[in-house]
């Protein structure tokens, strides 16, 4: 079977007697190693997939299969990175990614989790804030700690919303290239969000554009068949 495949997912919500499509008959298949990008207006249901995939939302009907199993709950094998970066903000940046490595890696030892955490820290250029607050450090630190602490986890699946949005110009490119780098030494999954065209292209081998009419579809409009 296909790494993941999205198979005739719909997703409504119910407001008294009215119900809303967000999401209806989406269907959408991901290699193991396939980075791809998704585009689309404001509101046309992009979080939502992100986070059925994540399991972090019901469907209202069809399925998600990982290798073939169906996704009901989150799971360390998916890893999902919000626009809000959403760190807990009485742990540092140190501990915010210690605590998602402790949860994941049984098998390490500490000594083995700690290098693990260092080694993330440094890959984002974050050892000057590592043993600061989420409240100390400015927006685009948190993001790149977000990232990190995916990343730390070593899902087979990375699933980010607009992760470098809110970045100044220089940061979002050099946190770019890092993910880029990143991702071209372990070549896991990857299904990102963006608003940004370029962004999409620079990043992914295959763009999805979601559009939404009366009903909401998907279309794969782009591939980009270029080595990164
Ligand atoms: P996007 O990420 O593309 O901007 P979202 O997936 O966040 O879109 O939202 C899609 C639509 O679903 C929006 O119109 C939003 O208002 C609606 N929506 C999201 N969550 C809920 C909810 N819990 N109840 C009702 N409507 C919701
Ligand atoms: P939105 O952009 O639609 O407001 P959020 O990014 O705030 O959505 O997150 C959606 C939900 O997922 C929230 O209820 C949040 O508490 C939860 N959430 C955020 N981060 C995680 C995480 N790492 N693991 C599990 N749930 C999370």
């Amino acid at each position: 079977p296909a790494f993941l495949e999205i198979q005739q997912l719909s997703k409504s919500y119910k407001n008294g007697d009215r119900e809303t499509v967000i999401l209806k008959d989406v269907n959408l298949t991901i290699g193991e190693r396939e980075y791809i990008s998704i585009i689309g207006h404001s509101g046309c249901g992009k979080s939502t997939l992100l986070k059925i995939v994540a399991g972090l939302e019901r469907s209202t009907s069809g399925s998600v299969l990982l290798e073939g199993r169906e996704i009901r709950k989150p799971g360390a094998e998916r890893m999902m990175v919000f626009q809000n970066y959403s760190l807990l903000p009485w742990l540092t940046v140190r501990q915010n990614i210690r605590l998602a490595v402790d949860e994941v890696s049984r098998g390490l030892s500490a000594a083995e989790k700690k290098q693990v955490v260092n080694e993330h820290i440094a890959m984002v250029n974050l050892n000057a804030a590592a043993d600061k607050y989420p409240d100390e450090i400015s927006g685009g630190m948190k993001q790149r700690v977000g990232i990190a602490r995916a990343l730390a986890i070593r899902p087979k699946m990375l699933l980010m919303d607009e992760p470098f949005g809110a970045l100044d110009a220089l940061t979002k490119s050099k946190l770019q290239r890092q993910v880029l780098e990143i991702w071209e030494q372990h070549r896991q999954a990857v299904m990102m969000i963006t608003h940004d065209v370029d962004e999409a292209i620079y990043m992914s081998d295959r763009i999805v554009l979601m559009t939404n009419g009366p009903e909401a579809t998907i279309g794969e409009i782009l591939e980009v068949p270029f080595e990164h």
